[in-house]
């Protein structure tokens, strides 16, 4: 099971600050947050080891409350493993 489906169904992906849902994307890049992006204690940036065939590996950013960029991001680091 994915973890963050598990954390959806068992309705432990809210904010511990605001109760807030945190978004999927959000999820998804950091599965082990108790934060919204707006709560978060930690950078609210997200960042992503990508490699490709040319460069020996670099890393991008994107902010963390931007779900579609996170998400688009995860795709693209998934799929250069
Ligand atoms: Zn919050």
């Amino acid at each position: 099971m994915n973890p963050v489906k598990q954390r959806i169904l068992d309705g432990d992906d809210k904010c511990d600050e605001c109760g807030k849902h945190i978004p999927v994307g959000r999820l998804e890049a950091i599965p082990d947050t108790r934060y919204c992006v707006n709560h978060s204690k930690t950078a609210a940036y997200v960042g992503v080891m990508s490699y490709g065939h040319k460069t020996a590996g670099e890393v991008a950013y994107v902010k963390g409350d931007d779900e579609e960029a996170v998400r688009l991001l995860w795709r693209a680091y998934r799929r250069s493993r």
